[in-house]
């Protein structure tokens, strides 16, 4: 059976850094992949206005999602000032319904950047409502709640992975998927002296190394309510 699996990064290449190969493998499993993009990365550039950047950068994030035929939402909110409100609340809502997934994976509670927790934030709060018929979005209520996995931070500074994937597989999809990425390769290269493919090379490997195979990536699931009250009534 298939899984509809909808991956939400806060940023356009952080689900290409963060969980591309899981993605990359779902995809050549057959099942159905949405890739989606909270802000709209407009301070990504050292000469480009914020209209200019965001356009490339929606058409390199779009174009990274072609590469495993993943679906696409662009959801447009400006870098790094996303904020959970009631109406993006709502519309993060109205993005997971139009997705109707199975499994949500996104940015971790434990990461550094406010955009990448909030972006995780708002689909933790929004998870139940995702079925609940009085909260009327533009898309019709989904039939059953997703389950969130957390996928790791950057570097993996604060994170304890729960489960691997082993994407040995699909690393070279996954280095396709950034490489589209072209304008913050130089961008990040001048500001953070970062290689974007020796990144996820190092990364790759090192939670490779954990878990016994050539590459992988990591997640944590995020807590469910039967665990938090087990977790509160029988610590
Ligand atoms: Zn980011």
């Amino acid at each position: 059976m298939s899984v509809r699996v909808l991956a939400v990064g806060a940023h356009p290449d952080d689900l290409e850094i963060l969980c591309a190969g899981a993605l990359a493998k779902y995809a050549m499993r057959g099942d159905h992949v949405t890739m989606a993009v909270s802000t709209n990365g407009e301070v990504g550039s050292p000469n480009l206005s914020k209209n200019e950047i965001a356009e490339i950068r929606k058409s390199e994030a779009q174009a990274a999602a072609a590469v495993i035929g993943a679906d696409f939402i662009w959801m447009n909110y400006p870098d790094e000032f996303l904020f959970s409100t009631e109406a993006t609340r709502l519309d993060f809502l109205n993005m997971v319904r139009r997705a109707r997934p199975d499994v949500i994976l996104t940015h971790a509670p434990s990461d550094y950047h406010p955009d990448h927790r909030t972006t995780g934030g708002i689909l933790w709060d929004i998870r139940v409502m995702t079925t609940v018929p009085n909260i009327k979005t533009e898309a019709p209520p989904c039939e059953k709640i997703p389950e969130i996995y957390y996928y790791d931070t950057i570097a993996g500074i604060d994170f304890v992975p729960q489960y691997y994937v082993d994407i040995s597989e699909s690393f070279e999809l996954k280095k396709k998927m950034l490489a589209c990425h072209k304008s913050q390769s130089v961008w990040l290269e001048n500001q953070y002296h970062m290689s974007y493919l020796d990144f996820i090379e190092y990364t790759g490997r090192y939670r490779g190394l954990q878990c016994g195979v050539r590459f992988a990536e990591c997640f944590q699931q995020s807590a469910t309510w039967p665990k938090r009250l087990e977790a509160v009534l029988l610590p």
